[in-house]
């Protein structure tokens, strides 16, 4: 191609298309654009490509498409329909409408950490400190980004320099990397391993604290299960031999539910509470796991031991922002409602679920479905189970109902899959399912809004 062919850079801004372009995306966005896509052009020249696609309509087509992504949300809502209802992909809980109108209020300028009545300086924890005092029985509590961020934090504040007994069955990894080991030595204190993988006793703690010692953790085995021949030590026992030699028990609860979960059919998950009636003289766990708010990590207990925790430099690192506050504290105050919790809070109500009630909702947008991938795939209703997700209960499922989709090809079913699971995350709002036994199969737990998932469903194409 001759290169002296290829419009000037201005030209091509100058045509109409063009200049409707700059008008929605600004003229710096697209006057890149269209140089990028000039030095294309150039480049595929040298290489012996071809003229067309080099006149002036062409390139303002193909930059249309490169400004559109470029300012396209990369964050965006999506169906879970994975089965797994706190999916830490996915963005774990999703968050209740009474959240989302205090994000929104405390967008602008907010009181985050000035107090109103006095008109001097506030503290950022006010917001939430109260409400879970009164929730879990703590006498003090702070927040900090997440409970890996608490964790870091708490053995940071009690333990640099110094030693901390952990049971060798409760040396973690929970996932992204998060390894309690490892979180130990980045927080300056030395593991004191005790006991075995299997087996740990009263005694392996009583033998390993000693003058050093600046606490003894007890970390939840949240997403995995030790049988067999196994003991572990009582939380009661453990906090008695601590409290006898003056030193303080941890327990990092993970998902910390606030409430009894097996009063709503739920597999029972230990709560903050019990932990406290257990002797824990703090407890550490995740924000939007169970409790099902933002992300966050909850520091709650003895006050002594809060505010030194509040003093640490490392706090002020790991701080949440007012926006997050305002969700986390909307949250806990649906709480304070427990007779209708279950209905506003949405984590509570998707894990609760009744089955029929999927069952129905599979059965209402089956045929849409069908319709849109007939000749191509067949669409059933089917069985299927859920999971609670970030590492609760991971041996328990919840019952529920899906939409299994089985393309009708003879042979590379395999790679039919997955190119249907692509136009379902092709989608303007994404529908993501999983693949599992030669079929698509999208859980319908969390497809509580069945008006909006149909109208994707109405702009899914058969994959070619
Ligand atoms: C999930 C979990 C963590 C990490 O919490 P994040 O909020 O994801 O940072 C730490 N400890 C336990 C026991 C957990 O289950």
């Amino acid at each position: 191609m001759d290169l002296r062919h290829l419009p000037s850079v201005d030209a091509v801004a100058g045509q109409a298309d063009a200049q409707a372009l700059i008008a929605q995306f600004g003229r710096q966005a697209v006057i890149e654009a269209i140089r990028a896509d000039l030095a294309d052009l150039r480049a595929g020249a040298k290489n012996g490509g071809a003229p067309d696609g080099a006149s002036g309509a062409r390139i303002v087509q193909r930059i249309a498409v490169r400004v559109a992504g470029q300012f396209a949300l990369g964050l965006k809502p999506v169906f879970n329909l994975t089965g797994t209802v706190l999916h830490t992909n996915l963005g774990r809980a999703p968050l209740p409408a009474e959240a989302i109108a205090a994000m929104t209020a405390a967008a602008g300028a907010a009181n985050l950490e000035y107090d109103l009545e006095s008109g001097k300086r506030g503290e950022r924890d006010d917001h939430v400190e109260d409400l879970l005092k009164r929730l879990t029985g703590a006498e003090a509590a702070t927040v900090v980004n997440n409970n890996a961020a608490a964790v870091l934090l708490v053995l940071n504040a009690l333990a640099n320099k110094r030693e901390v007994p952990v049971s060798r069955g409760e040396l973690i990894e929970i996932g992204g990397s998060f390894r309690l080991p490892d979180i130990m030595a980045r927080a300056g204190c030395r593991l004191v391993e005790v006991g075995t993988t299997n087996r740990t006793h009263l005694a392996d703690f009583e033998n390993a604290i000693g003058p050093k010692t600046a606490l003894v953790m007890k970390a939840h085995a949240s997403n995995f299960v030790v049988r067999g021949f196994t003991a572990a030590v009582a939380e009661d026992r453990l906090a008695q031999a601590c409290h006898a030699r003056g030193v303080p028990f941890v327990i990092d609860l993970g998902a910390g539910s606030l409430i009894d979960l097996s009063a709503h059919g739920l597999p029972h998950e230990p709560t903050v509470r019990e932990a406290f009636a257990h002797g824990a003289d703090l407890v550490t766990f995740s924000g939007d796991k169970l409790l099902g708010g933002p992300q966050a990590g909850i520091i709650a207990g003895r006050a002594d031991l809060v505010a030194k925790v509040r003093r640490s430099p490392l706090k002020r690192a790991l701080r949440i922002d007012k926006v997050t506050m305002a969700a986390l504290a909307a949250v806990l105050r649906l709480y304070l409602d427990p007779d209708r919790l279950r209905e506003r809070l949405p984590a509570l109500r998707l894990l609760t679920r009744n089955l029929a009630d999927i069952r129905a909702g599979a059965q209402r947008l089956r045929a849409p479905l069908a319709q849109r991938l007939a000749g191509w795939a067949e669409v059933s209703v089917v069985d299927c189970a859920s999971e609670i997700g970030s590492g609760s209960q991971p041996l328990q499922s919840l019952p529920s109902a899906g939409l299994a989709i089985v393309p009708v090809v003879a042979r590379g079913r395999g790679g039919a899959l997955n190119r249907l699971a692509r136009s379902m995350r092709a989608l303007p709002v994404p529908v993501i399912g999983r693949i599992e036994d030669d079929r698509l199969v999208l859980d319908m737990r969390c497809a509580e809004d069945e008006a909006a998932l149909a109208a994707q469903f109405a702009q899914l194409a058969p994959p070619a």
